[in-house]
């Protein structure tokens, strides 16, 4: 399939706003995919290479991608670095040069969607010594047979900043409509997608075997499941209100998501962002070989830095020791941990996300051994609100944040937010209970003490309709001088000096980046903001929201992708929320 034609798609994408317009485009777009080029035309749509979980990271950073544009141009590199800053977006400023500086006829070579994908991907995977220069050689050669049109979508997906405005269930309900024959046949898609995180497999099993062999899909080994997630409520009598009668409470540990795969000997771990974090946790590994009884499982639990000698649970910050890249055994002797472990998804052959709760606890209970490192996560049945209130008191003391309070009878949801898991955590009178994770978007120079250093960053929540980062807050409290030391660090390679596409705000930072860093924040309150775009007009016409008083809390979530932070959705809520205990006081 020729580039050319996809690259018309996303220019016609790009100019539409309309989801049911977006839709058709897109579905157009997968009819003349040939089926052995649709995971691929999924992948890159998505802004991507491979599923998240193979961890490919695209891996061109701006300065890389002038380069290329420099050579491939034939201008001189402050000419090309000019024209992006003027332009605000790589992509443009690659489609203003090359258009002036070549004649579209006289390309011989098309460009096919598979060698830009191939190519991509040979740059993706290119590391070590020289590799600069071998991903910079590629692009060019690329770019030297490339349309001005299909270069500014080369480089912006190799830079990572491709914005079509293109959720995954945006390219979920246009597969279903090209493929299965109408958006209702969605559903289907939209559960295989969510138990094997695979999106391009999906839409090429829908194009190859139709409703049917979507609907066969079950729970793989080796392929992990998007986690089922928790709502909020601000009481336990609310939760009773919205549950029903009897519910199922459970400790929430404050420690790091695992999805653990077992095959025999074989352990894979899996972490909430579904990257393989198998080599963080060895001594994870030799637990679930001895005492997850079952050949074969796939399973869920927290795994949590404890104190030896006191059986005490440790705080989240304990864990990221174990995310150095070297030294695991050293971090692993230092820092010890332990597993609760609270789903069972699959075991023996049997997809166990389509059964009850209660059932798959029962079954969880009887393969997890009791021991000092393994068990269930501590859990109690009730149906009155001061046993709720006792147990939260109780989970609080022995370390935890707070409770999962979950519905019996709930199937696992893969991929959901809903209310058939509800979390609990203490109320403080003066703060949001819950925290907010955020993606760091851009800094501001510090002054005084902090002159030299970037001493605030400006923080954007999750528009998953839109596929943006829209901003919330400035964030400047709660950061130790390490931490500041350690963020320009960690930024580096994501640091671009125009706003990425990708990016809504009303603020100009002295830098912007790309999505990347996740932090999380605890602030006062939220409130209305005209700075702010995230949920622009959702509640007031003209306003956006905006974190009041917020501050890091010291916790950098490497666990979550920026697509994971918080919605804007969830952000609406948590105002509403906010409202109704104010008139309830
Ligand atoms: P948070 O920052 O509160 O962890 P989150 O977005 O990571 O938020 P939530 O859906 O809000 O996820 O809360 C569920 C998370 O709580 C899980 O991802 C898991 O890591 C953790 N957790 C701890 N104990 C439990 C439990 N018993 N059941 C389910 N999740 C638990």
């Amino acid at each position: 399939m020729n580039f050319s034609l996809i690259v018309e798609s996303y220019e016609k994408l790009e100019a539409t706003s309309g989801r049911i317009e977006m839709t058709e485009l897109l579905a157009s777009l997968v009819r003349q995919t040939p089926k052995g080029e649709l995971t691929m035309l999924v992948y890159l749509t998505q802004g991507k290479l491979r599923p998240d979980y193979e961890g490919v990271e695209l891996g061109v950073a701006e300065k890389l991608a002038l380069r290329a544009l420099a050579t491939a141009s034939g201008l001189s590199p402050e000419k090309v670095r000019k024209a992006y800053i003027v332009e605000g977006d790589i992509g443009s400023a690659a489609q203003k040069l090359l258009e002036r500086s070549r004649q579209e006829s006289l390309f011989s070579q098309r460009l096919t969607l598979k060698l830009v994908y191939d190519t991509l991907l040979k740059i993706a995977k290119t590391s070590g010594e020289g590799s600069i220069e071998t991903k910079l050689r590629e692009l060019v050669k690329l770019l030297n047979d490339a349309t001005a049109l299909e270069a500014k979508y080369i480089l912006r997906t190799a830079m990572g900043v491709l914005r079509l405005g293109v959720a995954d269930y945006t390219i979920l309900d246009a597969s279903a409509l090209a493929l299965l024959g109408g958006k209702s046949q969605r559903h289907a898609l939209e559960r295989a997608y969510n138990i094997t995180s695979d999106l391009g497999y999906v839409v090429e099993l829908a194009a190859r075997e139709g409703l049917k062999g979507v609907e066969k899909v079950q729970v793989q080994l080796g392929k992990p499941i998007r986690p089922m997630l928790a709502e909020r409520l601000e009481s336990a009598e609310a939760i009773l209100d919205k549950m029903g009668s009897e519910v199922a409470m459970e400790y929430k540990l404050d420690g790091e998501r695992l999805q653990v795969h077992k095959r025999g000997d074989n352990v894979e771990l899996f972490s909430r962002r579904l990257e393989k974090i198998t080599h963080n946790y060895p001594d994870v590994v030799q637990y679930v070989r001895e005492y997850v009884k079952a050949t074969d499982a796939i399973l869920e639990g927290e795994v949590v830095a404890v104190n030896t000698d006191t059986g005490e649970y440790l705080p989240f910050q304990e864990l990221m020791h174990r995310r150095r890249k070297h030294g695991v055994d050293e971090a692993m002797k230092q820092y010890p941990v332990a597993v609760n472990f609270f789903e069972l998804l699959f075991i023996k052959g049997d997809d166990y996300t389509n059964k009850p709760y209660s059932f798959r606890r029962k079954v969880l209970e009887s393969v997890i051994g009791v021991t000092k490192v393994t068990r269930p996560v501590p859990a109690k049945r009730t149906r009155s609100v001061e046993e709720i209130e006792e147990y939260l008191e109780q989970a609080i003391s022995e370390g935890c944040e707070g409770l999962v309070v979950k519905d019996p009878n709930a199937l696992y949801r893969a991929g959901a937010r809903e209310f058939s898991w509800i979390k609990l955590k203490r109320e403080y009178r003066s703060e949001l209970t819950d925290t907010i994770d955020l993606v760091i978007i851009g800094a501001f120079h510090g002054r005084g003490r902090r002159a030299g250093v970037y001493g605030t960053y400006l923080l954007a929540a999750y528009d998953n309709k839109r596929n943006i980062f829209p901003s919330v807050t400035k964030v400047g409290t709660g950061f130790t001088d390490q931490d500041l030391e350690k963020f320009p660090k960690i930024l580096k390679e994501f640091e671009t000096h125009v706003k990425p596409p990708n990016i809504e705000s009303g603020l100009v930072p002295d830098i912007w980046y790309r999505p990347h860093m996740v932090i999380e924040t605890i602030a006062s309150e939220i409130t209305l903001s005209p700075i702010h775009p995230a949920a622009m007009g959702s509640i007031r016409k003209g306003s956006g929201l905006a974190l009041r008083f917020p501050k890091f809390t010291g916790k950098i979530r490497t666990d979550k992708s920026p697509e994971d932070v918080t919605t804007v959705s969830e952000l609406v809520k948590m105002y509403k929320m906010q409202l109704k205990k104010v008139e309830a006081k």
